[in-house]
């Protein structure tokens, strides 16, 4: 078995959600439009650091999907994307503050480990590189609004840094996230992980993989804020025995594909 933190996370999350999408096969449709455009752009951050034109990078990529439909947030379209996107990697470029010196070999890295009952576990790490001159494990995201950067040192308890950090057994991780707003915005989320908290994750990650392979799927469900779950899950149709929840949400690859780990490029 291959394993994942997208694959851990949702486990976490909730079991019966993990059995419906790497057991049963139902994958949530990749019709969203910011999550499409999240990876076009981060194929141009690796033009940039290339020394290639990130711009022409980011356009050819997002025009593939001009004329698919994808869903839209409210305000969005192709076009308006595309524009932030152009604006963001200028604004990266202005500010000039990371270096990827071996691009080939220091973006999109594939890290993986053996588990104690013999299985891999996979990350793909979006880059090494220095912040500011210092040497971090980066991980790009998009979105529309800022993430929240107080208290301090609050980033040294995002569990995908904390996973990351333990696969690569590099401490100083960072999250730089391109803030899609009227006056772009680029937040470098520098933290620390402690060997403590790596190890932490790694027992975290045995345990949940043995009740995986033990076959204990029960539900976590929650419908109420905070643990309000269920009312943002693609599989809730499933759960509700919704056929039209079902059809407007997933598709199904019956029998679970093998690559279904491969996910976690969306992350
Ligand atoms: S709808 Fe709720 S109970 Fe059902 S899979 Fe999703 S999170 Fe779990």
């Amino acid at each position: 078995m291959i394993y994942s933190y997208t694959q851990i996370s949702q486990y976490l999350r909730c079991p019966r959600l993990y059995r419906y999408r790497y057991l049963d096969g139902w994958q949530e449709k990749d019709t969203r439009a910011a999550m499409v455009f999240g990876r076009c752009f981060e194929k141009a951050l690796g033009a940039y650091f290339r020394n290639e034109d990130c711009a022409v990078a980011l356009y050819k990529e997002w025009a593939a999907y001009k004329d698919t439909a994808l869903e839209y947030s409210k305000g969005d379209s192709w076009d308006r994307l595309l524009q932030q996107g152009v604006h963001l990697l200028h604004l990266f470029a202005q500010q000039d503050r990371i270096r990827i010196p071996q691009p080939n070999q220091d973006l999109q890295l594939k890290i993986t480990r053996t588990l104690a009952n013999r299985s891999e576990f996979v990350a793909f790490v979006d880059a090494i590189g220095e912040i500011d001159g210092k040497r971090y494990l980066i991980d790009w995201k998009t979105t529309t609004s800022r993430y929240v950067d107080e208290p301090q040192g609050l980033w040294a308890l995002d569990p995908q840094l904390i996973c990351y950090s333990w696969m690569s057994g590099i401490h100083d991780v960072a999250m730089v996230v391109f803030v899609r707003k009227r006056l772009p915005e680029i937040q470098y989320l520098t933290t620390s992980i402690a060997e403590e908290q790596q190890n932490e994750y790694g027992h975290l990650v045995e345990s949940t993989v043995s009740q995986i392979e033990s076959g204990l799927f029960p539900s976590h469900s929650g419908i109420r804020f905070p643990m309000n779950g269920c009312t943002s899950c693609a599989h809730l149709g499933l759960c509700l025995k919704n056929q039209q929840l079902i059809d407007s949400a997933l598709i199904r690859r019956p029998g679970a594909s093998d690559l279904d780990w491969l996910d976690q490029l969306a992350d």
